[in-house]
C-alpha cells in the first residue's frame, strides 16, 4: 500500500514530464508551472470514498492524492477539514437561500495558507531542502514559517511593507528571516528570485507555483467541499483570486476525483473574484485573452488578492473557460459592505477577501448568472481576526461609574 500515488510532474503548459523525487522549480523547456500527476488507476483500487470516515478530520485524510510518499515525513498543525456552512440568512438576503461557505478562517494560522504550506513544506523537508525564500502578501509568509518551524527548515520570507502586521509577527515569532519592501509583492518576487540566483542551491524558491506542491495542499479545498456534499458537486464554486492557485487547485481536485470515479460531471462554474484596484484576470477573461498583462499600481483593502501579474494566469483562465464559469471585479466599498452584513446576519467574521467573493454571490445572483435555485459554495480564505482594521470602532467610552439610558 502506497501512502502517496504521485508518479512524476507535469508542466502545465507544454506537458513535458520531470522527476518528480529531486527538487524541482519551473518547466526546464519552457519556464511554466509543474504540476503533481498520481498514477490514479493506483489509488483507485487502493482506497475507496468509504474508507476515508474512519480517518482523522484533516487533510491528510487525502494521502494517496497528495504528493508526500512517507507518512513520517508529514509536518501538520492539524489543518483541513474546515465546516461547509449554510449562510441561510444573507443568502435569504441576496436571494439565493442554498447559499453556502467553506470557512477557511478555521485553519492553523487563519489563512487557507496553511494548506498549502503543510503539504508544500512538508514535501520540501522529504526531498532534503533545509532552507526555503518566498515573496508573500503576508498570509502565506505566515503559515511557510510556523509549518518550517515545526519541519526544522529555515525561512526567508519577504513581503509588502503593507502587508497585513500580524502575518509579519507571525514569521517573527516563528524565527523566520523576514524582510519587508516598500512596494508590491512582484518587486518581492524579484528581491527573492535574486536571492536564490546567487545561493548556489543552498536557497529553495517556494514562491507560488515555482515550487510544485503548494497546489496540492490548496486542492484539499475541492476534495473536501465534494466529500463534505457526499461526494456531489454544488453548481458554483466562488473564489477570492490572487495567484490563482486555490482556484486551479480546486480545478485540479476535481477533475482527480472525476477520473477515480468518485464523481461525477458536470463540475461547478467556477468563478475568480478580483478587487477593481488589481483585476488582471477579469480583464483577461473579459478580453477573451488566454494570460493576463501586469496591472500596474494595484490597489485594494483584500491584501491576499493584491497580484499584479500571476504566473498561472493561464491555468485560471483555463478552469474557468472549462467549466463555463466567469470573472468579476468588485469594488472595496461594496466588500467591505459585504463583510458588515456577512457578520451581523451570520455571526461570521470573514476576510476582506472572502467578502469580496460574497460580494461577487450577490452581483451575479443580481444579473441572473446564478439562478435561484444554485447551491452555490463561497470560499472565505481566512479569518476577518487577521484583519482587525477593516472594521471602525467608534463605541463611546463610558466613565468608571457611567449607565446606559
Ligand atoms: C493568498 C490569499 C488569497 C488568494 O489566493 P490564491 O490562491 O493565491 O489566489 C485569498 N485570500 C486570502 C486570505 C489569501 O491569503
Ligand atoms: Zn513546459
Amino acid at each position: 500500500m502506497s501512502f502517496s500515488h504521485l508518479s512524476h510532474l507535469e508542466c502545465g503548459r507544454c506537458g513535458t514530464g520531470h522527476d518528480a523525487d529531486r527538487p524541482q522549480n519551473l518547466c526546464e523547456a519552457c519556464g511554466s508551472p509543474l504540476l503533481a500527476r498520481y498514477d490514479l488507476a493506483a489509488a483507485r483500487s487502493a482506497v475507496r470514498p468509504a474508507d476515508l470516515t474512519a480517518r482523522p478530520a484533516d487533510l491528510w485524510r487525502y494521502h494517496e492524492l497528495l504528493p508526500v510518499r512517507r507518512a513520517d515525513a508529514v509536518t501538520t498543525l492539524g489543518e483541513g477539514m474546515t465546516p461547509l456552512l449554510p449562510m441561510a440568512r444573507y443568502g435569504e438576503s441576496i436571494g439565493l437561500p442554498r447559499l453556502l461557505m467553506k470557512d477557511e478562517g478555521l485553519v492553523p494560522t487563519g489563512s487557507f495558507k496553511a494548506r498549502g504550506a503543510a503539504v508544500g513544506v512538508s514535501r520540501a523537508a522529504e526531498l532534503g531542502i533545509k532552507r526555503l525564500a518566498m515573496p508573500t502578501n503576508g498570509n502565506a509568509g505566515a503559515a511557510w514559517s510556523v509549518y518550517g518551524a515545526r519541519a526544522g527548515l529555515a525561512a526567508t520570507i519577504v513581503m509588502p511593507v503593507d502587508a497585513p502586521e500580524i502575518t509579519r509577527r507571525e514569521c517573527v515569532a516563528a524565527g523566520a528571516d523576514l524582510h519587508l519592501v516598500d512596494g508590491l509583492i512582484s518587486d518581492a518576487g524579484r528581491i527573492v528570485g535574486e536571492l536564490v540566483a546567487h545561493a548556489g542551491g543552498q536557497v529553495f524558491d517556494a514562491s507560488t507555483l515555482k515550487e510544485p506542491y503548494r497546489i496540492e495542499g490548496k486542492k484539499t479545498m475541492g476534495l473536501e467541499i465534494a466529500e463534505q456534499l457526499g461526494w456531489r458537486l454544488p453548481d458554483v464554486i466562488i473564489y477570492p483570486t490572487g495567484g490563482g492557485v486555490g482556484l486551479i487547485g480546486i480545478h485540479k481536485a476535481l477533475n482527480e476525483l472525476l477520473e477515480l470515479g468518485w464523481i461525477s460531471g458536470p463540475l461547478p462554474r467556477l468563478v475568480a473574484v478580483q478587487a477593481e484596484g488589481c483585476a488582471p484576470i477579469v480583464r483577461a477573461f473579459e478580453l477573451g485573452e488566454r494570460e493576463s498583462t501586469f496591472w500596474p499600481d494595484s490597489r485594494t483593502v483584500a491584501f491576499g488578492i493584491n497580484v499584479p501579474k500571476a504566473i498561472g494566469d493561464f491555468l485560471i483562465l483555463e478552469a474557468l473557460a472549462e467549466t463555463s464559469g466567469t470573472a468579476i471585479s468588485v469594488s472595496d466599498d461594496e466588500l467591505l459592505a459585504d463583510l458588515r452584513k456577512v457578520a451581523a446576519l451570520e455571526g461570521a467574521f470573514v476576510c476582506p477577501e472572502g467578502a469580496a467573493a460574497f460580494t461577487a454571490a450577490r452581483r451575479l445572483r443580481a444579473s441572473g448568472w446564478i439562478g435561484a435555485d444554485d447551491q452555490v459554495v463561497v470560499l472565505n480564505t481566512g479569518a476577518g481576526l487577521k484583519y482587525p482594521q477593516t472594521v471602525p470602532v467608534d463605541a463611546p467610552v463610558l466613565p468608571v461609574d457611567g449607565h446606559l439610558g
